[in-house]
Protein backbone atom coordinates (compact mmCIF):
# COMPACT_ATOMS: atom_id res chain seq x y z
CA UNK A 1 0.00 0.00 0.00
CA UNK A 2 1.02 3.88 -0.11
CA UNK A 3 1.54 5.59 2.91
CA UNK A 4 -1.91 7.45 3.57
CA UNK A 5 0.38 10.47 4.21
CA UNK A 6 3.43 12.56 4.90
CA UNK A 7 5.24 11.02 8.32
CA UNK A 8 5.04 13.53 11.16
CA UNK A 9 7.19 13.45 14.13
CA UNK A 10 3.52 12.66 15.98
CA UNK A 11 2.32 9.83 13.42
CA UNK A 12 5.80 8.20 13.20
CA UNK A 13 5.75 8.46 17.03
CA UNK A 14 2.38 6.64 17.47
CA UNK A 15 3.15 3.92 14.43
CA UNK A 16 6.33 3.04 16.90
CA UNK A 17 3.78 3.02 20.20
CA UNK A 18 1.51 1.09 18.60
CA UNK A 19 1.06 0.13 14.67
CA UNK A 20 -2.51 -0.94 15.34
CA UNK A 21 -3.37 2.39 16.88
CA UNK A 22 -1.76 4.20 13.68
CA UNK A 23 -3.63 2.27 11.35
CA UNK A 24 -6.73 2.92 13.17
CA UNK A 25 -6.07 6.86 13.18
CA UNK A 26 -4.64 7.01 9.73
CA UNK A 27 -5.96 4.38 7.83
CA UNK A 28 -9.31 3.86 9.06
CA UNK A 29 -9.65 7.27 10.09
CA UNK A 30 -11.25 6.27 13.35
CA UNK A 31 -10.79 9.75 15.33
CA UNK A 32 -9.98 9.78 19.01
CA UNK A 33 -11.89 11.39 21.93
CA UNK A 34 -11.08 15.23 21.66
CA UNK A 35 -8.23 15.69 25.09
CA UNK A 36 -8.38 18.73 26.95
CA UNK A 37 -4.88 19.14 27.04
CA UNK A 38 -4.29 18.94 23.18
CA UNK A 39 -7.46 21.64 23.38
CA UNK A 40 -5.33 23.88 26.35
CA UNK A 41 -1.99 23.63 24.58
CA UNK A 42 -3.65 24.35 21.16
CA UNK A 43 -5.30 27.61 22.43
CA UNK A 44 -1.97 29.02 24.14
CA UNK A 45 -0.27 28.17 20.99
CA UNK A 46 -3.01 29.76 18.83
CA UNK A 47 -2.35 32.95 21.56
CA UNK A 48 1.41 33.13 20.98
CA UNK A 49 0.79 33.15 17.27
CA UNK A 50 -0.86 36.38 17.71
CA UNK A 51 1.23 37.79 19.83
CA UNK A 52 4.60 37.04 16.97
CA UNK A 53 2.80 37.59 14.09
CA UNK A 54 3.11 41.02 13.75
CA UNK A 55 5.03 42.72 11.11
CA UNK A 56 6.96 45.64 13.16
CA UNK A 57 8.77 45.12 15.90
CA UNK A 58 5.95 46.20 18.35
CA UNK A 59 4.10 43.53 20.78
CA UNK A 60 0.87 44.03 20.52
CA UNK A 61 -0.98 44.90 23.81
CA UNK A 62 -2.17 43.00 26.83
CA UNK A 63 -5.69 43.82 26.81
CA UNK A 64 -5.41 42.36 22.97
CA UNK A 65 -3.37 39.47 23.17
CA UNK A 66 -6.09 38.79 26.01
CA UNK A 67 -9.16 39.21 23.97
CA UNK A 68 -7.52 36.81 20.85
CA UNK A 69 -6.86 34.12 23.29
CA UNK A 70 -10.60 34.13 24.60
CA UNK A 71 -12.05 34.04 20.80
CA UNK A 72 -9.55 31.40 19.82
CA UNK A 73 -10.34 29.15 23.26
CA UNK A 74 -10.69 25.56 22.17
CA UNK A 75 -13.66 24.26 24.15
CA UNK A 76 -13.53 20.74 23.47
CA UNK A 77 -12.25 17.68 25.38
CA UNK A 78 -13.04 18.88 29.37
CA UNK A 79 -14.75 17.44 31.14
CA UNK A 80 -17.23 19.94 32.67
CA UNK A 81 -17.07 23.94 33.28
CA UNK A 82 -14.92 23.82 36.11
CA UNK A 83 -12.11 21.95 34.53
CA UNK A 84 -12.29 24.34 31.60
CA UNK A 85 -12.17 27.82 33.90
CA UNK A 86 -9.22 26.37 35.95
CA UNK A 87 -7.46 25.89 32.11
CA UNK A 88 -8.29 29.02 30.88
CA UNK A 89 -7.32 30.56 33.86
CA UNK A 90 -4.19 29.18 33.88
CA UNK A 91 -3.71 30.01 30.06
CA UNK A 92 -4.02 33.51 31.35
CA UNK A 93 -1.69 33.32 33.86
CA UNK A 94 1.22 32.23 31.08
CA UNK A 95 0.08 34.46 28.66
CA UNK A 96 -0.05 38.08 31.26
CA UNK A 97 3.59 36.40 32.35
CA UNK A 98 4.46 35.81 28.86
CA UNK A 99 3.82 39.03 27.66
CA UNK A 100 4.94 41.02 30.75
CA UNK A 101 8.89 38.99 29.87
CA UNK A 102 8.67 38.91 26.38
CA UNK A 103 7.20 43.05 25.97
CA UNK A 104 10.51 43.70 26.86
CA UNK A 105 13.13 41.79 24.33
CA UNK A 106 10.22 41.97 21.15
CA UNK A 107 11.66 41.25 18.38
CA UNK A 108 10.04 39.82 15.12
CA UNK A 109 10.45 36.09 14.49
CA UNK A 110 12.03 34.89 11.49
CA UNK A 111 9.13 32.34 11.42
CA UNK A 112 6.02 31.82 13.33
CA UNK A 113 4.45 28.31 13.10
CA UNK A 114 7.08 27.52 10.25
CA UNK A 115 4.60 24.46 8.19
CA UNK A 116 7.69 22.37 6.33
CA UNK A 117 6.90 19.53 3.67
CA UNK A 118 10.01 17.47 2.52
CA UNK A 119 11.22 14.34 1.32
CA UNK A 120 13.91 11.99 3.10
CA UNK A 121 15.01 9.45 0.70
CA UNK A 122 11.68 9.25 -1.32
CA UNK A 123 9.54 9.57 1.72
CA UNK A 124 7.18 12.72 2.33
CA UNK A 125 7.69 14.50 5.92
CA UNK A 126 5.73 17.46 6.99
CA UNK A 127 5.32 19.14 10.50
CA UNK A 128 5.46 22.69 12.05
CA UNK A 129 7.68 24.38 14.00
CA UNK A 130 6.86 27.12 16.62
CA UNK A 131 9.14 29.68 16.27
CA UNK A 132 12.35 29.99 14.42
CA UNK A 133 14.08 32.83 15.20
CA UNK A 134 17.61 34.68 13.48
CA UNK A 135 20.55 34.39 15.53
CA UNK A 136 22.89 37.89 15.94
CA UNK A 137 25.91 35.26 13.95
CA UNK A 138 22.93 34.24 10.72
CA UNK A 139 22.17 30.97 12.30
CA UNK A 140 19.03 29.98 13.16
CA UNK A 141 17.20 28.76 16.76
CA UNK A 142 13.98 26.79 16.63
CA UNK A 143 11.62 26.93 19.48
CA UNK A 144 9.19 24.70 20.82
CA UNK A 145 6.64 25.77 23.28
CA UNK A 146 5.46 22.93 25.85
CA UNK A 147 2.16 23.52 28.28
CA UNK A 148 2.58 20.55 30.27
CA UNK A 149 2.94 21.05 33.63
CA UNK A 150 5.97 18.70 34.04
CA UNK A 151 8.52 18.55 30.98
CA UNK A 152 11.03 15.41 30.97
CA UNK A 153 14.34 17.34 30.16
CA UNK A 154 16.51 14.33 30.24
CA UNK A 155 14.96 13.95 26.51
CA UNK A 156 16.56 17.20 25.49
CA UNK A 157 19.51 16.22 23.83
CA UNK A 158 18.00 13.27 22.02
CA UNK A 159 14.39 14.33 21.17
CA UNK A 160 13.77 13.19 17.66
CA UNK A 161 10.76 16.01 17.52
CA UNK A 162 13.90 18.60 17.82
CA UNK A 163 16.13 16.53 15.31
CA UNK A 164 13.71 16.73 12.97
CA UNK A 165 12.90 20.35 13.16
CA UNK A 166 16.78 20.55 12.77
CA UNK A 167 16.98 18.67 9.69
CA UNK A 168 14.04 20.22 7.78
CA UNK A 169 14.79 24.00 8.81
CA UNK A 170 18.65 23.37 7.71
CA UNK A 171 17.44 21.49 4.81
CA UNK A 172 14.52 23.79 3.52
CA UNK A 173 15.92 27.62 5.35
CA UNK A 174 19.42 26.64 4.42
CA UNK A 175 20.99 27.75 7.27
CA UNK A 176 22.57 26.21 10.46
CA UNK A 177 21.06 26.21 13.20
CA UNK A 178 22.33 27.23 16.46
CA UNK A 179 20.00 26.21 19.15
CA UNK A 180 17.20 24.11 19.92
CA UNK A 181 15.21 25.22 22.71
CA UNK A 182 12.00 24.16 24.68
CA UNK A 183 10.12 26.35 26.07
CA UNK A 184 8.42 25.33 29.16
CA UNK A 185 5.51 27.60 29.30
CA UNK A 186 4.10 26.92 33.29
CA UNK A 187 7.68 28.21 34.34
CA UNK A 188 8.46 30.59 31.58
CA UNK A 189 11.74 28.76 31.23
CA UNK A 190 14.24 28.23 28.00
CA UNK A 191 15.92 24.75 28.21
CA UNK A 192 18.28 25.25 25.27
CA UNK A 193 20.52 23.08 23.41
CA UNK A 194 23.18 22.97 20.72
CA UNK A 195 22.95 21.64 17.47
CA UNK A 196 22.53 18.07 17.03
CA UNK A 197 25.38 15.89 15.75
CA UNK A 198 25.41 13.88 12.11
CA UNK A 199 24.80 10.24 14.06
CA UNK A 200 21.38 11.52 15.55
CA UNK A 201 20.62 12.99 12.13
CA UNK A 202 21.10 9.43 10.50
CA UNK A 203 19.06 7.90 13.11
CA UNK A 204 16.34 10.15 12.80
CA UNK A 205 16.23 9.78 8.77
CA UNK A 206 16.92 5.66 9.27
CA UNK A 207 13.93 5.91 11.70
CA UNK A 208 11.78 7.93 9.19
CA UNK A 209 12.44 5.22 5.98
CA UNK A 210 12.13 1.89 8.05
CA UNK A 211 8.86 3.30 9.43
CA UNK A 212 7.18 4.25 5.95
CA UNK A 213 8.87 0.53 4.57
CA UNK A 214 6.94 -0.68 7.78
CA UNK A 215 3.51 1.12 6.66
CA UNK A 216 3.63 0.82 3.26
CA UNK A 217 4.29 -3.30 4.17
CA UNK A 218 0.90 -3.14 6.02
CA UNK A 219 2.63 -4.32 9.19
CA UNK A 220 -0.06 -3.42 12.25
CA UNK A 221 0.27 -5.51 14.60
CA UNK A 222 -0.76 -4.41 18.12
CA UNK A 223 1.42 -4.00 20.46
CA UNK A 224 -0.13 -3.84 23.84
CA UNK A 225 1.22 -2.30 26.54
CA UNK A 226 -0.42 -1.71 30.03
CA UNK A 227 -0.25 2.11 30.71
CA UNK A 228 -0.49 2.83 26.79
CA UNK A 229 -3.37 0.67 26.09
CA UNK A 230 -5.33 1.52 29.65
CA UNK A 231 -5.86 5.01 27.51
CA UNK A 232 -6.38 3.97 24.21
CA UNK A 233 -9.89 5.33 22.58
CA UNK A 234 -9.20 2.10 20.27
CA UNK A 235 -9.39 -0.75 22.54
CA UNK A 236 -13.29 -1.55 22.06
CA UNK A 237 -12.05 -2.28 18.19
CA UNK A 238 -8.36 -3.73 19.03
CA UNK A 239 -8.19 -7.41 18.51
CA UNK A 240 -6.24 -7.62 21.48
CA UNK A 241 -9.36 -6.70 23.94
CA UNK A 242 -12.13 -7.76 21.63
CA UNK A 243 -13.08 -10.55 23.97
CA UNK A 244 -13.62 -8.13 26.94
CA UNK A 245 -15.77 -5.79 24.93
CA UNK A 246 -17.77 -8.56 23.51
CA UNK A 247 -21.23 -8.36 24.62
CA UNK A 248 -20.52 -5.09 27.22
CA UNK A 249 -23.55 -2.80 27.18
CA UNK A 250 -23.18 0.16 24.77
CA UNK A 251 -25.48 3.22 24.40
CA UNK A 252 -27.16 2.55 21.63
CA UNK A 253 -27.78 5.49 19.29
CA UNK A 254 -31.03 4.04 17.81
CA UNK A 255 -32.27 3.68 20.96
CA UNK A 256 -31.90 7.28 22.08
CA UNK A 257 -33.59 8.09 19.44
CA UNK A 258 -30.45 9.26 17.20
CA UNK A 259 -31.58 7.43 13.68
CA UNK A 260 -28.87 9.55 11.73
CA UNK A 261 -25.74 8.81 14.00
CA UNK A 262 -27.21 5.28 14.09
CA UNK A 263 -27.04 5.02 10.27
CA UNK A 264 -23.78 6.66 10.07
CA UNK A 265 -22.43 4.22 12.96
CA UNK A 266 -23.89 1.10 10.44
CA UNK A 267 -22.37 2.42 7.31
CA UNK A 268 -18.65 3.13 8.74
CA UNK A 269 -18.83 -0.40 10.86
CA UNK A 270 -20.04 -2.07 7.29
CA UNK A 271 -17.65 -0.62 5.38
CA UNK A 272 -14.18 -1.02 7.86
CA UNK A 273 -16.13 -4.97 7.88
CA UNK A 274 -15.84 -4.91 4.34
CA UNK A 275 -12.51 -3.27 4.09
CA UNK A 276 -10.88 -5.94 6.34
CA UNK A 277 -12.76 -8.85 4.86
CA UNK A 278 -11.36 -7.85 1.12
CA UNK A 279 -7.66 -7.39 2.49
CA UNK A 280 -8.46 -10.94 4.26
CA UNK A 281 -9.56 -12.03 0.95
CA UNK A 282 -6.77 -10.44 -1.32
CA UNK A 283 -4.18 -11.72 0.74
CA UNK A 284 -5.72 -15.50 0.50
CA UNK A 285 -5.64 -14.65 -2.90
CA UNK A 286 -2.64 -13.69 -3.64
CA UNK A 287 -0.86 -16.61 -1.38
CA UNK A 288 -2.89 -19.18 -3.34
CA UNK A 289 -1.74 -17.43 -6.99
CA UNK A 290 1.75 -17.27 -6.01
CA UNK A 291 2.12 -20.97 -4.88
CA UNK A 292 0.55 -22.07 -7.75
CA UNK A 293 2.27 -19.87 -10.55
CA UNK A 294 5.65 -20.86 -8.65
CA UNK A 295 4.43 -24.46 -9.03
CA UNK A 296 3.92 -24.42 -12.58
CA UNK A 297 6.81 -22.38 -12.97
CA UNK A 298 5.04 -19.43 -14.78
CA UNK A 299 5.92 -16.05 -14.30
CA UNK A 300 2.25 -14.56 -16.15
CA UNK A 301 -1.04 -16.57 -16.14
CA UNK A 302 -4.76 -14.71 -17.33
CA UNK A 303 -8.27 -14.39 -16.10
CA UNK A 304 -11.18 -13.85 -17.70
CA UNK A 305 -10.82 -10.40 -16.81
CA UNK A 306 -6.88 -9.86 -15.34
CA UNK A 307 -3.38 -10.81 -15.85
CA UNK A 308 -1.09 -11.86 -12.82
CA UNK A 309 2.84 -11.61 -13.21
CA UNK A 310 4.94 -13.18 -10.68
CA UNK A 311 8.34 -11.26 -10.45
CA UNK A 312 11.21 -12.14 -8.49
CA UNK A 313 11.69 -9.01 -5.96
CA UNK A 314 15.59 -9.03 -4.74
CA UNK A 315 16.25 -7.91 -1.41
CA UNK A 316 19.80 -7.60 0.38
CA UNK A 317 19.61 -8.33 4.57
CA UNK A 318 21.93 -6.86 7.08
CA UNK A 319 22.14 -7.56 10.77
CA UNK A 320 25.09 -5.27 11.09
CA UNK A 321 24.08 -1.48 9.81
CA UNK A 322 27.54 -0.02 10.85
CA UNK A 323 30.00 -2.03 9.27
CA UNK A 324 27.77 -1.28 6.08
CA UNK A 325 28.13 2.10 6.44
CA UNK A 326 31.74 2.10 7.05
CA UNK A 327 32.18 0.04 3.68
CA UNK A 328 30.11 2.87 2.12
CA UNK A 329 31.98 5.52 3.16
CA UNK A 330 35.03 3.70 2.90
CA UNK A 331 34.76 3.65 -1.20
CA UNK A 332 33.63 7.28 -1.48
CA UNK A 333 29.95 6.46 -2.01
CA UNK A 334 28.37 8.22 1.38
CA UNK A 335 26.74 11.17 -0.71
CA UNK A 336 25.12 8.31 -3.12
CA UNK A 337 23.48 6.84 -0.05
CA UNK A 338 22.69 9.06 3.05
CA UNK A 339 20.75 7.15 5.22
CA UNK A 340 21.88 3.24 5.11
CA UNK A 341 18.62 2.61 4.71
CA UNK A 342 17.56 -0.50 3.42
CA UNK A 343 15.99 0.16 -0.29
CA UNK A 344 18.87 2.41 -1.19
CA UNK A 345 22.09 -0.20 -0.20
CA UNK A 346 19.58 -2.61 -2.15
CA UNK A 347 19.26 -0.45 -5.09
CA UNK A 348 23.47 0.19 -4.99
CA UNK A 349 24.09 -3.79 -4.65
CA UNK A 350 21.79 -4.37 -7.90
CA UNK A 351 22.90 -0.93 -10.19
CA UNK A 352 25.88 -2.70 -12.29
CA UNK A 353 26.89 0.73 -12.54
CA UNK A 354 28.17 0.54 -8.76
CA UNK A 355 31.66 0.25 -8.01
CA UNK A 356 32.24 -3.33 -8.28
CA UNK A 357 34.38 -3.78 -5.04
CA UNK A 358 31.74 -2.33 -3.08
CA UNK A 359 29.23 -4.29 -3.91
CA UNK A 360 31.60 -7.59 -3.49
CA UNK A 361 32.47 -5.83 -0.19
CA UNK A 362 28.87 -5.35 0.80
CA UNK A 363 27.75 -8.80 -0.44
CA UNK A 364 29.77 -10.27 1.80
CA UNK A 365 28.15 -8.85 4.54
CA UNK A 366 24.12 -9.47 3.52
CA UNK A 367 22.55 -12.59 2.22
CA UNK A 368 20.64 -12.02 -0.90
CA UNK A 369 17.14 -13.28 -0.56
CA UNK A 370 14.41 -13.99 -3.44
CA UNK A 371 11.06 -13.35 -2.57
CA UNK A 372 8.18 -13.36 -5.67
CA UNK A 373 6.22 -9.90 -5.97
CA UNK A 374 2.68 -10.34 -7.32
CA UNK A 375 1.39 -8.03 -9.66
CA UNK A 376 -2.33 -7.47 -11.12
CA UNK A 377 -3.97 -5.39 -13.58
CA UNK A 378 -7.32 -5.19 -15.38
CA UNK A 379 -7.23 -6.14 -18.84
S1 LIG B 1 -5.55 -1.05 22.86
FE1 LIG B 1 -3.32 -1.24 23.06
S2 LIG B 1 -2.73 -2.77 21.50
FE2 LIG B 1 -4.82 -2.08 21.00
S3 LIG B 1 -4.55 -0.42 19.53
FE3 LIG B 1 -4.66 0.53 21.55
S4 LIG B 1 -2.51 0.70 22.21
FE4 LIG B 1 -2.56 -0.75 20.52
Amino acid sequence: MKLPRPLSHSSISLYQECPRKYRFKYIDKVPEKPRHFFSFGQSVHLALEFFYGVKEPTPPPLKDLLANYKDIWVKAGYRDAAQEKEYFDEGERILKAFHKKHSADFHVPFFVEYAYTFEVDGVPVTGRVDRVDKLPDGRLRVLDYKTGKKLATGRLEVDPQLTMYQYACETLLGAEIGELVFYHLPTLKEHRTVRRGAALVDELKTRIVSTAEAITGERFDPAPDEMKCRWCDYKPLCPIFKDQYAGAPVPAAKAAGEPELAALVDRYGEAVARAQAAREEAEKAGRALSESLSKKGYSRAFGASYEASLEREVKWEFLDKKKVLSVIKGAGAYDKILAPSAPLVNKLLEDPASDAGLRAALAELGERVESPELKIRKL
